[in-house]
């Protein structure tokens, strides 16, 4: 008589080496996302003045500059600064309500489409590689709706984002940006409204302080000497939880905004225990789909992504490989404000 021998099922490989993967990583992930504090830093109104300027392409590469397009050295420091993979803003001068002297080319509210288009083009031509756009001065112009309407008509004409100054109150751009495809981003903090070391400095730990409280913090400097000297000290030493980031990476859907980070990921734990079952929903996508694309093993990647694409549960096929669709859906909500945030459990 012959004896049946107990043979234990060999599981999928692919599974396993999921599951060993997730295991593994995700308590990291969850700890990372709780962690992450984003800042971005920006020098406004770089062109005029080298010898501060230069300082700046010596700090970190996520230390971005917003360069005047009508500046004597705006698109040589544009070249350079792109040569290091530099973020450069076009800091486009925008009329103030005070009298003070202007730059050429200010906006103003009474300007035509036609005009401001013109201006806009223009300044896209002298500071070449820019990805955004920010304000310079502009009180008049940011409050103004119907000014600042014309300026998102030609911006949507570009992948350019808007980055408010908020150099007023009543500031519209936000608002302005509705309906169009420009997606806006708001300063923070100024670092150096007082130009001395000692205020600088403060800002950078309110700036630091707000990050941590928010998710994110936008701060917006000058290349004031006293400016370049405490961020020469402080940028290449800033706390371990603080990265700093361009501006353009606050666009980014996840942990733009650390209080919904945190909902979702608590609301993910939750559904998490009420089904371990379904381990795949509850882990973050963004963070697997990095760690897919940076396995060494590209056999172990192709599995891994092929099974991500046949779980149920899945996020659309074009988050886990195509940024643009994502990009868009964010520009949306950037637009309109949305913030989506969830108690109930992802859905099969
Ligand atoms: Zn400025």
């Amino acid at each position: 008589m012959i004896k049946k021998q107990y043979r234990p099922q060999k599981p999928d490989s692919a599974f396993t080496l999921l599951l060993s993967i997730l295991l593994f990583f995700m308590p990291l992930l969850f700890t990372l996302n709780a962690q992450a504090a984003r800042l971005a830093i920006v020098i406004d109104d770089v062109g005029y003045r080298v010898h501060e300027e230069n300082k700046i392409l010596q700090m970190p590469v996520a230390v971005s500059i917003a360069i005047l397009p009508d500046s004597p050295y705006g698109r040589k420091m544009a070249e350079k600064a792109h040569q290091q993979g530099r973020e450069i803003l076009i800091h486009l001068p925008m009329a103030p309500l005070s009298k003070q002297p202007l730059e050429k080319n200010t906006l103003h509210p009474a300007m035509t489409q036609e005009e401001i288009s013109r201006i806009i083009q223009d300044a896209i031509q002298k500071v070449p590689h820019a990805t955004g756009m920010n304000n310079h001065m502009g009180s008049a112009m940011t409050s103004n709706l119907s000014g600042m309407e014309k300026v998102m008509q030609v911006l949507s004409q570009y992948h350019l984002y808007f980055l408010d100054s908020v150099t007023i109150g009543n500031t519209q751009v936000t608002k302005a940006a509705m309906g169009t495809t420009v997606p806006v981003l708001r300063r923070n903090i100024f670092l150096d409204n007082v130009q001395t070391e000692a205020e600088t400095r403060q800002q950078i730990n309110r700036a630091i302080a707000l990050a941590r409280k928010q998710g994110a913090a936008i701060a917006i400097g000058h290349p004031h000497p006293t400016t370049m000297r405490v961020l020469q000290q402080t940028v290449a030493a800033l706390p371990r939880d603080i990265e700093l980031v361009s501006p353009s990476m606050l666009l980014h859907p996840i942990r733009a905004d650390k209080k919904e980070s945190l909902h979702i990921q608590q609301t993910k734990r939750k559904c998490a225990q009420a089904n371990k079952s379904k381990f795949a929903s509850i882990i973050q996508w963004d963070d697997l789909k990095a760690l897919a694309s940076t396995l060494v093993h590209e056999g172990s990647s192709n599995a891994l992504r092929q099974y991500l694409e046949k779980h149920p549960g899945n996020p659309p096929k074009q988050d886990l490989g195509q940024a643009s669709g994502k990009k868009k859906s964010q520009q949306k909500s950037e637009k309109a404000g949305i913030h989506k945030t969830s108690d109930t459990c992802p859905t099969n």
